[in-house]
């Protein structure tokens, strides 16, 4: 059976007989897995077809986020090149913050743009309805031309992209499929559950049976993640919920890829205080003249299970203050990774220089950032903090239901010349699964 190939942002696709599917596992730590796998609740990946499966190392991109890493699965790029660097930035001529979650702001088309234009069928389910209009930029409603022009243009074919959070609302007009509730056979999950990330799996399983799409993406929510650690009693029950999924998906025939847009991390002390280093306030300290603003890129409007305390921090200095000397000085604390200049960190980890501080500031493992003490409503927080943003959350499962050869042709990344990123996961799965070929 022959399909169509097709070429975006720099790749060939050549999509295989099966449809293709990609789970991205919201905050996915590779301990939640193997520890799950360990403790026998995930029998469909210990067995993972009749030829085994492709277990790689793999990394997310900068910044460890929700937006910028489903943003790069769905491109096949670093956010160096589609633009997506967070869900704010600051800017500069307004001195407000700007929520980046509107796909005007996508530089670069979808690899789902291109095979709908292609004329593959292209389902997208996301948990949360933050992503759905960056996903689905030139699937259901214009995006950024497939040609590389900075016009935005309607898409030549429809496909499906609507998101479980607001499942209810979804119209064939506007989502490419109505009346989602009846046909997946679920309630409206609550957005803060486990559920929610249900629906997208159940939702996916549907579609995948009923229509046999080409290509379905499934992106789930950490809401699991961000409160429990790998191996306890919750987490191994939701990954043992995502293998009979996985499993149902693999039964049904469909090459199957599950990958992370970030790892998560313990961020409290012994006795569950967060480790906070609040960096504006630090910053104007440093400074004689103040004014120093911090954006912190995960900030979004569901807060309730990190308040916005992550492990990336973009710190834009007043006029006159001298980065490299800030930078020395922010280095110093317990806590504080890195701190790298603009040019240097958009360098380092393929960001958009624009869309970043003058400063990037990176916490290890352990510890997050913030702005100022009362900036953040801890009291929010019901359990000891888990978060994520750099490079202590860059780790990420990259399993596929084939055994294949590790590509060699992939991105240089901080730790290795060349690093299998959750981005090459549809370029795997159809170029890397076909061998380039296309019969
Ligand atoms: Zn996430």
């Amino acid at each position: 059976m022959t399909r169509q190939p097709f070429t975006v942002n720099g790749r060939e696709y050549r999509p295989p007989a099966e449809p293709v599917i990609v789970i991205c596992i919201d905050g996915s730590e590779p301990a939640y897995h193997e520890l799950a796998l360990a403790a026998g609740r995930m029998p469909w990946l210990a067995k993972a077809s009749p030829d085994g499966f492709s277990d790689w190392p793999a990394h997310s991109a900068m910044p460890a986020l929700t937006n910028p890493n489903n943003v790069s699965i769905a491109t096949g790029r670093p956010p160096r090149d589609h633009g997506i660097s967070g869900n704010y930035i600051l800017d500069p001529d307004s001195g407000e913050e700007v929520l980046m979650n509107d796909k005007a702001f996508l530089r670069i088309p979808t690899i789902f743009a291109a095979a709908t234009a292609a004329g593959h069928d292209v389902a997208v389910v996301t948990a949360k309805d933050k992503l759905r209009r960056l996903l689905g930029a030139g699937l259901v409603e214009s995006g950024p031309a497939l040609d590389g022009g900075a016009t935005f243009v309607e898409p030549t074919r429809r496909g499906i992209c609507f998101s479980a959070e607001k499942a209810d609302q979804a119209t064939v007009a506007d989502n490419g499929i109505g009346d989602v509730l009846v046909y997946v056979g679920r309630p409206v999950p609550p957005v803060y559950s486990a559920d929610l990330s249900e629906f997208v799996l159940a939702a996916g399983v549907k579609l995948l049976d009923d229509r046999r799409p080409d290509l379905m993406f499934l992106s789930l929510t950490d809401y699991i993640q961000h409160k429990h650690a790998p191996g306890t009693a919750v987490a191994n029950d939701f990954y043992a919920m995502i293998d009979n999924y996985a499993g149902q998906l693999d039964a049904l025939g469909a090459v199957v890829v599950i990958t992370a847009d970030h790892g998560m991390s313990a961020k409290s002390d012994p006795v569950g205080r967060p480790r906070v280093i609040y960096v504006e306030e630090e910053t104007n300290r440093l400074l004689a003249t103040g004014a120093a603003r911090v954006i912190l890129p995960i900030t979004d409007p569901y807060t309730v299970h990190h308040g916005a305390l992550g492990s990336f921090a973009s710190v834009y200095l007043p006029a006159g203050a001298d980065p490299a000397v800030v930078g020395s000085a922010l280095a110093r604390f317990e806590g504080v990774q890195a701190v790298h200049t603009r040019a240097d960190a958009a360098d380092r980890y393929a960001l958009p220089a624009d869309r970043i501080g003058d400063l990037v500031v990176l916490a290890d493992k352990g510890y997050a950032l913030g702005r100022y003490p009362a900036w953040h409503d801890l009291g929010q927080l019901d359990a000891p903090l888990r978060s994520h943003g750099a490079l202590g959350e860059l780790n990420i499962p990259f399993l596929i239901n084939r055994r294949l050869d590790r590509p060699d042709d992939l991105d240089q990344d901080i730790a290795e010349p060349a690093c299998v990123h959750n981005y090459d996961a549809f370029w795997v799965a159809t170029t890397g699964l076909t061998g380039g070929r296309n019969d």
